[in-house]
């Protein structure tokens, strides 16, 4: 079932789980999220970057939706750090139920204008929007950016910046960044930002850069109170570590020997997120209350 943001972490708030947001490039690790997702019977949020929509290529997303659509677990094709009204608008076209709009890097004025004008033009079809203050670091290994030194999203610029632009859910940067750490970089989650925030705002908060952190911090931020957790590399990764292994030690071509023990190796790693992330089994909730499909409303 394709449902929006707000519909899918409405019931992790109340039943105080997140869901995984995985990021989907291709059609292997499509069926990696999706596979992973129906055989624990958990939710998840297929997350593509404007990068990786120029990659698939817009056609791609017919049979995403239509894969989504049709399975037993819910799902949200989520634009992740969307930059413009542009690639927002193209993610609607492709079917996609909400987005995100990155106005970090923007003075806090310009952040607050662009992403209210998303919001306008999202909500009136049902879209959902995802805003971001402060901003996350980046680890120097990933294509979706971030700054080199994170800057902690302020408590009482979170309020302030959801009553002004609508947003239906805020990342907020609490000390994680993009990519997987290098040895000498320990990452540290500042709990005590997050409870701040979360004291003051309603709406779900979003962890980005969930990667190579320590299970006991994520564990510990979903308790307080984030509701979706954004991963790339951490199971991209365990997908190459056994393609390189097969590639240098066979001399197979067809993708149809090469990929499934690929395929395999990245659900695992999705399977241990969705435990630590509390989401196994959760996809009976929205069964049992009879979440409906969502479709793009009539302007
Ligand atoms: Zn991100």
């Amino acid at each position: 079932m394709l449902i929006n943001m707000n519909q899918m972490l409405e019931i992790a708030k109340e039943e105080k789980f997140a869901v995984g947001a995985f990021n989907v490039a291709d059609s292997n690790f499509l069926r990696v999220v999706i596979e992973a997702a129906e055989e624990n019977d958990a939710p998840a949020i297929i997350a593509v970057h404007p990068t990786e929509l120029d990659f698939t290529k817009d056609e791609f997303f017919q049979y995403a939706v239509s894969r989504a659509k049709n399975s037993s677990v819910p799902f949200v094709i989520h634009m992740d750090h969307g930059d413009n009204l542009g690639s927002i608008m193209r993610a609607i076209h492709c079917g996609f139920s909400s987005v995100m709009i990155d106005g970090s890097l923007l003075p806090f004025e310009e952040n607050i204008a662009i992403t209210k004008e998303v919001v306008e033009v999202c909500h009136k079809i049902g879209v959902s929007v995802e805003g971001e203050l402060g901003t996350i670091g980046n680890t120097g290994t990933t294509i979706e950016g971030g700054v080199s030194e994170v800057i902690y999203t302020k408590p009482e610029d979170a309020e302030e910046f959801i009553e002004k632009t609508g947003i239906d859910t805020l990342a907020v940067a609490i000390g994680t960044a993009h990519g997987i750490y290098p040895k000498n970089i320990k990452p540290q989650l500042r709990m005590d930002v997050l409870e701040d925030i979360k004291s003051r705002v309603d709406i779900p908060l979003v962890l980005h850069g969930g990667s190579a952190n320590p299970d006991e911090e994520i564990a510990r931020a979903v308790q307080i109170g984030i509701q979706k957790v954004n991963i790339s590399s951490d199971y991209k990764y365990a997908f190459y570590k056994k393609c390189r292994e097969i590639l240098s030690t066979t001399e197979l071509w067809d993708a149809n020997a090469i990929y499934p023990e690929c395929i395999d190796a990245a659900k695992a790693v999705v399977k241990q997120k969705m435990e630590l992330f509390n989401s196994i089994g959760q996809a009976k909730v929205y069964r049992d209350k009879n979440v409906q499909p969502w479709r793009q409303e009539q302007a």
